[in-house]
């Protein structure tokens, strides 16, 4: 991934708050399309200028051909607001973060955990994160709901990795079961994908707990009660089932691997 700085320049007079509406709408249409990542934006100002630093799945994210219909609403939006098109800046390479997938997989899963800011969007081949702006858009023009999707499960993951609230099994509940709010969306929208992109999209299915290797070894697919989506040899070195016909991926528990 990439930092970019974005400048913003006032022709005339303005308010920082008209300045700061539009700046941050526009920002929220980049970030629901997938063409900026994470969720905080320090928009600094400082001698008649606002600058924001922004991390990008690619160098050039932010290119006109990629904005959704609401991302370009937002640029027209800026001219109201008594301010220039933004100019970018590139700063560099973010060493924490992987590269960018844009060959053609086949296959996908959807994907995340709360440590990756990347696109929950993987190419099945090598699990890089492929941009959502490459993906026709899901709804509405753009991808919201992938990413709504995303913040959720993140959330929840956090919760039950700390262990340390009630919370936790809730938290839990929602991304190990086949009945959760949380699987029915991303099972969905992973359909979805796999629609728009005629590419088969799987959906990860987390998985921890359990009473024994031997009962994980043979759980089976919990959404058609197959025993066949044992693999012989794990996907990825993480898979170790995979249902085609549910369209699931799930690991063998974290507490027997
Ligand atoms: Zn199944």
């Amino acid at each position: 991934m990439f930092v970019t700085e974005l400048r913003f320049e006032c022709y005339a007079d303005t308010t920082i708050t008209a300045a700061e509406q539009a700046i941050n709408q526009l920002l929220e249409a980049w970030r629901a399309n997938g063409q900026i990542l994470g969720r905080e934006f320090a928009v600094a100002f400082n001698d008649g200028e606002f600058k924001v630093r922004l991390l990008l799945p690619e160098k050039n994210s932010l290119s006109h051909k990629f904005n959704s219909a609401w991302a370009k609403q937002a640029l027209l939006q800026l001219t109201q607001a008594k301010l220039l098109t933004p100019r970018e800046k590139y700063i560099g390479q973010d060493i924490n973060s992987e590269v960018s997938c844009i060959d053609t997989p086949s296959w996908q899963v959807l994907y995340t955990s709360y440590v990756h800011m990347c696109s929950p969007v993987r190419n099945g081949d090598n699990l890089l994160p492929i941009p959502l702006y490459r993906l026709p858009a899901t709804f509405n023009g753009d991808h919201k709901r992938i990413i709504k999707w995303q913040t959720e499960w993140q959330a929840c993951d956090e919760l039950q990795m700390a262990a340390a609230t009630q919370a936790e099994f809730a938290a839990l509940t929602e991304l190990s079961t086949v009945e959760s709010d949380l699987f029915r969306r991303g099972w969905d929208l992973r359909g979805r994908i796999e629609f728009l992109t005629k590419i088969p999209t799987y959906y990860y299915l987390y998985r921890v707990g359990g009473n024994s290797k031997q009962d994980e070894l043979d759980r089976v697919c919990p959404k058609c009660g197959s025993a066949n989506w044992k693999l012989a040899e794990p996907l990825l070195d993480m898979f170790q089932f995979k249902c085609d016909h549910c369209r699931i991926v799930s690991n063998i528990s974290w507490d027997y691997l």
